[in-house]
């Protein structure tokens, strides 16, 4: 059986990130091991909870789990959050929020810390999405500080060991009856305080710098699609790597065409008589225009398709296809000429369809 994240938090498959933090917290005050020492269930429910808030609050495992379940992410490399330590150290956060600190860095002392991942929304035409880009786009993001190699420290200074914590950067608290380690809030978990901040960067360790980042869409996205670029987030401090960027792709609509999936469908307009004359027209594709034969005949709402002639795959092989959808346009005026024509044309057709309409009537309502 696959694990059922949104269950185990009790949250629904919607749920914003936010109901599934404060889902998280609830759960994690509950099954906390200081609260319930001893107690394997609890043990196991403190756990089963890390896991789920650790997959649910990440957009891109979430996605994975949403697609594929816990099997899919267990293929793509996830192996759960591990022990306590872990849980403390990656959720550190949460706990600082409930006991009562807030702001700054709470990562236990020294180690690397890697960046943030951005999001960039990037807004191209139908045409664009369907046969590919290449783009440039200015990020503007803060990046690894070179000058003190993102430790924050001024060349060639050292930082003092934090006095309040003796360098260990947590702090043991008292709250009711069990107690739990929290980050240190002299030295925001740290364990030094930086006593000869960098120029450059004073002290934090980033600097904010605009970037191009050059991109390269693929043929066939659509609005939704997310690209990411590994290592173009925020910089890393002390070592730790680059976070990542996300570009997120929204596509215009087009006049003339629409889209769904690798299918293009657009309306064609016929006159009357090309209707039912029949003709060969140059009707307009994403490729370019293509010669369609109308046979005679042709009825309102009746569909062509085109095959290959619709959005080549994201995955590289093959195009989808065009649908032609026939709208008949009949005309608001016509010239005397015209009329004459057309009375002469219903004169012409009285003999049958007329009779062929009345017979029509009566069965239908001959039910009454
Ligand atoms: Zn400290
Ligand atoms: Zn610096």
């Amino acid at each position: 059986m696959d694990k059922d994240y949104y269950n185990i938090l009790g949250v629904a498959k919607t749920a914003t990130a936010d109901e599934i933090k404060k889902a998280y917290r609830k759960l994690a005050m509950k099954y906390h091991p200081d609260k319930n020492p001893g107690d394997k269930e609890a043990e196991e429910k403190f756990k089963a909870a890390a896991e789920a808030y650790e997959v649910l609050r990440d957009i891109e495992k979430r996605k994975i789990y949403d697609r594929y379940g816990a099997e899919g992410l267990r293929n793509s490399g996830y192996s759960g959050p591990g022990n306590f330590e872990d849980i403390f150290s990656s959720f550190g956060d949460i706990f600082g929020d409930l006991f009562g600190f807030s702001g700054g860095n709470r990562r236990r002392s020294q180690g690397p810390v890697p960046g943030n991942d951005l999001r960039y929304d990037l807004n191209i035409n139908f045409m664009e999405a369907v046969h590919g880009i290449d783009k440039e786009i200015d990020i503007s993001k803060r990046e690894t500080c070179w000058t003190c190699e993102g430790t924050g420290i001024r060349p060639g200074c050292k930082n003092k060991i934090c006095p309040y914590c003796q360098g260990a950067g947590q702090v043991t608290r008292s709250q009711g009856f069990f107690s739990i380690r929290t980050p240190c809030p002299e030295c925001q978990g740290q364990g030094e305080i930086i006593t000869d901040p960098c120029n450059d960067c004073h002290g934090s360790g980033l600097v904010s710098k605009s970037k191009k980042v050059s991109l390269k869409i693929p043929a066939g996205v659509d609005t939704g699609a997310r690209m990411r670029l590994r290592g173009e987030g925020e910089g890393g401090r002390k070592g730790g790597e680059n976070g990542d960027l996300y570009v997120v792709i929204h596509v215009e609509p087009h006049k003339f065409f629409q889209r769904d999936g690798d299918l293009i469908y657009c309306e064609l307009p016929l006159s009357m008589t090309q209707a039912v004359l029949g003709c060969t027209l140059n009707v307009p594709t994403i490729h370019g225009e293509k010669s369609l034969k109308i046979p005679k005949g042709t009825q309102p709402g009746h569909t062509f398709r085109l095959q290959g002639e619709g959005v080549p795959s994201l995955r590289g092989h093959g195009k989808g296809d065009m649908v032609v959808e026939v709208k008949v346009v009949i005309p608001k005026k016509i010239s005397k000429r015209q009329e004459e024509l057309m009375q002469e044309f219903a004169g012409l057709e009285s003999g049958e369809d007329e009779h062929h309409s009345e017979g029509f009537f009566k069965k239908l309502f001959s039910g009454i």
